[in-house]
């Protein structure tokens, strides 16, 4: 039994059943049979599938933005943005995915050419999480149908009315059947689906733990595996950046989805000649901050997405205080729900453990550097390498961060957001692989290799 408890107030919204083992084996059959029709389709018919898929996400949208609101807590104004960043993207993979699978030929030394085909390889699990629960299913979806593949997910237990509005969309739009099913189980029952021989590849974002217990699952079985976990992210400010624009974009950066993002910017790196001014104007904005009601169009953030999840940075703040860090203001649960004010964290000290952990919540750690050096010395003193954002006009600075900085993905001079055609990934213990544009399509397909004389 699933249960989504709505964040703001601690009501019970709704219950759902779990699967059956019989439930499940059927729903692993189906998938294996919608594949063996989907996989020989013409390419017009999956983009026009994912067209009329883009199509229902529009004229839904205000229902699916509501049922991501009440499951986890999300502003009703970034769940309607959510769900139309999930229309856009089936249609970018509608426009530009045959493109992306077009055969390449290459001349061979040795005389004959190699043509390079693009082939699916069969039903693909997603394991995904809350914290943006149709773009996390969406950017794996909408390349996996493009290729000729199958989606099978494993949604996060709390937002399950998300997970079967995602299937409903999909089906309402005319996908053949199976060709998308919500598999309602624990994730105690992932390991048994990984190794199951109808399911291909198995693609996972979430935390290091659920990642590395998934990449052991799909190592046993020899099967492919994409890995979206946790990051901390940098967000470094140099003395020749536009500090309006810099600080007004770490507000934002840290408290967008009430601090649950992978790719939010945890920790604030400052040039030591502009970190007084800096941190007068972010403790302004951060002060400013207001949480509450995710309906209310007047206010900044929900409610954490579960009281479980506000317990847990509740708990990092403690520990951090224990290692000698200075909580300058916030991180107080208010009002009823699971709300935690926005709050800055300054002398965390680098060889704590806190730096080894993600704080998934509106809280901003705050460091100062001497230079660039140092700056990119702390910014890389972290397991994660997801993403970063740095703010210079110093090209030569900028070519440095670029080279230097250990992560998959720096925005200059603008806060880091995914993008339909951008690739999506980390390094280090942020995972491996990539998502979105043509690369995160090819990461599960066949690059079939044709020989001709
Ligand atoms: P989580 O606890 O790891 O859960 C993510 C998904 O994995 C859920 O569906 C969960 O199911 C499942 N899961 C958990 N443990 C599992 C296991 N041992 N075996 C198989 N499946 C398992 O993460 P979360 O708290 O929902 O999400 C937050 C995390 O996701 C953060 O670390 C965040 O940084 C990361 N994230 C990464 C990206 C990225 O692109 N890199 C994007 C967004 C979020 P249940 O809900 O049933 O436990």
């Amino acid at each position: 039994m699933f249960r989504s408890v709505n964040p703001a107030t601690g009501a019970e919204i709704a219950t759902y059943p779990e699967l059956t083992p019989a439930e499940l084996d059927a729903k692993l059959a189906r998938a294996a049979a919608a594949f063996r029709h989907w996989r020989t389709t013409p390419l017009e018919e999956r983009t026009a599938l994912l067209a009329r898929i883009a199509d229902r996400f529009e004229v839904e949208r205000e229902r699916l933005a509501r049922m991501a609101s009440l499951e986890m807590g999300k502003t009703l104004a970034t769940a309607l943005a959510e769900v139309d960043k999930c229309a856009a993207g089936f249609r970018v993979y509608a426009e530009h995915g045959p493109a992306m699978l077009a055969p390449k030929r290459q001349s061979l030394t040795g005389g004959g050419t190699a043509e390079l085909h693009w082939l699916p390889i069969g039903p693909v699990l997603a394991i995904m999480p809350w914290n943006f629960p149709y773009w996390q299913a969406v950017r794996f979806l909408a390349p996996a149908i493009m290729a000729g593949n199958v989606g099978l997910l494993k949604h996060a237990s709390i937002v399950q009315g998300v997970a079967g509005l995602l299937e409903e969309m999909v089906t309402a739009a005319g996908a053949p059947d199976g060709l998308f099913q919500n598999l309602a189980i624990k994730s105690s029952a992932v390991a048994g689906v990984i190794a199951d021989d109808r399911i291909a590849a198995v693609t996972l974002t979430g935390s290091e733990a659920a990642g590395a217990s998934v990449a052991e699952a799909a190592g046993r079985a020899l099967k492919k595996v994409v890995l979206e976990l946790g990051g901390s992210d940098p967000f470094i400010v140099m003395p020749s950046a536009d500090l309006d624009a810099a600080v007004a974009q770490a507000v934002k950066a840290r408290i967008q989805n009430s601090g649950q993002s992978c790719i939010c910017a945890k920790r604030m790196i400052v040039h030591a000649d502009v970190y007084d001014a800096f941190m007068a104007r972010f403790s302004d904005g951060m002060r400013a901050v207001k949480a509450g009601d995710p309906f209310d169009p007047a206010i900044d953030m929900g409610p954490l997405s579960s009281f479980e999840q506000r317990d847990t940075v509740l708990e990092q703040l403690e520990e951090a205080k224990s290692l000698g860090a200075t909580l300058l203001f916030g991180g107080e649960p208010t009002a009823d729900g699971a709300y935690l004010s926005a709050g800055i964290l300054t002398d965390v000290p680098l060889d704590s453990p806190l730096m080894h952990e993600e704080i998934f919540g509106p809280i901003a750690m705050v460091f100062r550097a001497a230079d660039i050096d140092e700056a990119i010395r702390i910014a890389n003193d972290i397991p994660f390498g997801l993403g970063s954002s740095v703010w210079t006009r110093d090209e030569g600075e900028q070519r440095r961060f670029v080279r230097d900085i250990e992560a998959g993905m720096t925005a200059i001079n603008q806060m880091l957001a995914s993008s339909p055609e951008a690739p999506f990934g980390g390094i280090k213990r942020s995972g491996h692989g990539r998502e979105l544009g043509p690369y995160g399509m090819h990461e599960f397909m066949n690059l079939k290799t044709v020989m001709y004389a």
